[in-house]
């Protein structure tokens, strides 16, 4: 069953005309899947559409009903600068109402699974590139959401620090399996992590063809 799908949906920007679409794609539950494709085809409008941040101009978005939540990390990781890293983690659950202890003590936990078990009290400039994105990482899974959306997560990061965070996201997922749905430029990261990866072509993007990877995942 689809966790999310795209059925016939068409995006346009005020002047610049279509900037996607139309494009179908279904996500399955707990299925993650990369988007590839030219610069400008539309793959981080796709990730908005999905993520529920942007309205289609033309088709329909569904969404299962009662699967909970979405949570999108972007390249540039949009911690708050002046709190520490767990209260940013801690962050979405309190604006949802969990109370603060609560809040904190998961935060201080998904720190623990991305690796930042000691860095909890340090402020986002404190932290590495590579830090910072698996705070934000831990911001976006301590709500435990159905479906994670990744624009670039890594894009800005070296080599050794991708790779370490691409087997760091396959943990994650394998622990409350989640449905991901990933961009990146990177076809060695697609095909690493990804069970489908989804080409689209040169904007407005359309669907060009569709890997199904046979890998195992963790
Ligand atoms: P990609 O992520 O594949 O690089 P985008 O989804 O960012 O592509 O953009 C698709 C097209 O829509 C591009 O031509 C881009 O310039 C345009 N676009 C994206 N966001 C906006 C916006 N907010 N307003 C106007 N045009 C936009
Ligand atoms: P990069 O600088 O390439 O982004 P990392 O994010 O992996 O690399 O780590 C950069 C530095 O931060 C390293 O020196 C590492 O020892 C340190 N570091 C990594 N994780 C932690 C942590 N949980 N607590 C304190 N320091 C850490």
């Amino acid at each position: 069953t689809a966790t999310v799908a795209l059925e016939d949906v068409e995006v346009d920007y005020r002047g610049r005309g279509r900037a996607l679409g139309p494009v179908s794609l279904s996500i399955g539950e707990g299925e993650i899947v990369a988007l590839v494709g030219p610069s400008g085809c539309g793959k981080s409008t796709a990730l908005r559409l999905l993520a529920g941040l942007e309205p289609a101009t033309r088709g329909q978005v569904r969404r299962a009903p009662g699967r909970g939540e979405t949570s999108v990390v972007f390249q540039a990781p949009t911690l708050a600068p002046w709190m520490s890293a767990a209260a940013n983690v801690a962050l979405p659950l309190e604006l949802s109402g969990t109370p603060k202890a609560e809040a904190r003590a998961r935060a201080l936990e998904a720190l623990e699974r991305v690796g930042l078990a000691g860095a909890g009290a340090s402020r986002p400039a404190q932290l590495s590139g590579g830090m910072a994105m698996r705070a934000s990482l831990a911001r976006a899974l301590v709500t435990q959401p159905r479906l994670l959306m990744l624009d670039e997560p890594f894009a800005a990061l070296d080599e050794i620090t991708r790779r370490t965070l691409a087997d760091d996201v396959l943990a994650l997922w394998s622990q409350t399996r989640p449905a991901i749905v990933f961009v990146t430029h990177n076809v060695e990261e697609a095909a690493y992590m990804a069970e489908r990866i989804v080409v689209l072509t040169r904007g407005p993007g359309r669907i060009a063809g569709e890997v199904r990877v046979e890998a195992p995942l963790p």
